[in-house]
């Protein structure tokens, strides 16, 4: 009777049950590798340059266009800097279609304004405005650093980076004591801390000379020191504040990782692990680490850009097959971070359908919100055919849904690789506190995301 109910019922099991010495081992190691690239990696440029050294270090050459592509052959294409395509040419003709994952590497946080250093009452402020879906709340008094570039009029480009060194200041945005919040403390969570108040604290030294905005002129002329530049180049500038705390392992047990930008750079992380470990695969493999996936994906950079449809159509062309051809016949893991089941807060989720920390890889068959509005839906035959691969690889995956019917919503770039005729599917790592300037995920399903991936490229 028990062999009947265990054939008849679909039971999940956690994680660790199901693995054993060696893939822990192994899920350590993964999780130390991530742990550094996360830490280096601060904007979606600082992800694609030390993702292009990682790949320059495993054979991979920028590709040029006309280039001979013998199967084997290691390729990336650096999109300004901003995202990342890499491909590994298969075996087989691209009329045969390609295997693609694709993840984002943009993330929540604070960009500085053009306009957005102010002095007022003898401190200094650079002006902010929010990137991505963010509650504002939680990015005051927290210590924040700086990064970006600076491109002046002469056409060179300043890299900055303050308080990611140990010493370097830091920074902060300011909030009530509680002795004076009564008022403030009666508003919404939403409108509690405002978007125009997201004003980072950078200054409070007046320059010794007798003109107005002293500290302000202090504060710029340490810049000019610094990096030579003036108020004027901030027009010309991508200046961004993010959380400034390292990396970290959470839990007596370790078995978390805490940090800023999981989402996306866990799963982008995953699909570079895995596109390294790719040897003369049957089919082209092709990694994507898009921009502006936080914003709608729009842009030059996001996945909607002609950029990716360029690079492609370039590969083809060498191989005097269709882009349409090739698309037909492709597959694409949309690598995106799932909202993870939280005890804290059941009431959100539908605990059946909610993925789950330690559960391993999360496949969202659909997203969308309001009755699945705005999702592209992965078919029934696709998922029974990552059923499939991942049962004959050992993945451990789970379902996935984004919290209960009608309480919210999003989307990945699933849609946009959907609607280039491209079977596309979602699928990532859950994510506690997904969007906080803290995000927790589980070591376990990291390491199961990226061994999802490889199963995917690895396909005939
Ligand atoms: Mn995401
Ligand atoms: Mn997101």
């Amino acid at each position: 009777m028990e062999d009947l109910r265990s054939k008849l019922f679909y039971e999940q099991k956690n994680g660790y049950d199901l693995i054993g010495t060696e893939e822990r081992i192994a899920v350590e190691d993964y999780s130390r590798e991530y742990m550094d690239y996360l830490n280096r990696s601060r904007t979606e440029r600082e992800a694609v340059v030390n993702a292009i050294a990682i790949a320059e270090s495993k054979g991979f050459v920028p590709y040029v266009s006309g280039m001979e592509l013998k199967p084997g052959l290691k390729i990336y294409k650096n999109n300004r800097g901003k995202a990342l395509m890499l491909a590994v040419i298969g075996k087989k003709s691209l009329a045969e279609g390609s295997v693609i994952a694709g993840a984002h590497v943009d993330a929540p946080r604070l960009d500085l304004k053009q306009i957005t250093m102010y002095e007022s009452d003898e401190m200094c402020f650079f002006k902010t405005h929010y990137y991505g879906g963010i509650k504002k709340y939680q990015w005051v008094t927290i210590p924040l650093e700086l990064h970006g570039v600076v491109a002046l009029k002469s056409g060179e480009v300043v890299d900055v980076v303050i308080g990611r060194e140990p010493g370097d200041p830091k920074f902060v945005i300011t909030d009530l004591l509680p002795h004076l919040a009564a008022d403030q403390m009666k508003k919404t969570m939403a409108e509690g801390i405002t978007g125009e108040g997201l004003n980072i604290l950078i200054g409070s030294t007046p320059y010794a000379d007798e003109g107005k905005d002293r500290v302000k002129y202090a504060v710029m002329s340490i810049l000019y020191d610094m990096y030579g530049i003036t108020e004027e180049d901030f027009l010309s500038a991508e200046l961004t504040a993010v959380p400034a705390y390292d990396v970290c392992e959470v839990g007596l047990d370790r078995s978390m990782i805490g940090g800023y930008a999981h989402d996306d750079r866990v799963c982008a992380f995953a699909e570079l692990k895995a596109i390294f470990d790719v040897e003369e695969p049957e089919k082209t493999c092709v990694c994507i680490l898009a921009d502006k996936e936080e914003v709608g994906s729009d842009g030059v950079s996001g996945m909607q850009s002609a950029a990716f449809d360029c690079f492609m159509e370039d590969l083809c062309e060498s191989q005097g097959v269709s882009l349409r051809r090739c698309y037909e016949n492709s597959f694409c893991l949309s690598a995106d971070v799932c909202n993870a089941y939280d005890p804290l807060y059941p009431e959100v989720s539908e605990k059946r359908s909610d993925s789950k920390i330690n559960y391993g890889m999360g496949i969202c068959k659909f997203t969308g919100a309001r009755g699945k509005s705005g999702t592209s839906d992965a078919s029934a035959e696709v998922v029974a055919y990552l059923r499939r691969i991942f049962a004959e690889n050992g993945v451990v995956w789970q379902m996935a849904e984004l919290g209960k019917v009608d309480q919210g919503g999003g989307g990945t770039i699933a849609k946009f690789m959907a609607n280039r005729n491209i079977d596309t599917i979602d699928a990532g790592v859950p994510v506690l506190s997904m969007h906080a300037p803290f995000e927790v995920v589980a070591k376990f399903d990291c390491y199961m995301t990226y061994k999802g991936v490889l199963t995917a490229y690895s396909q005939k």
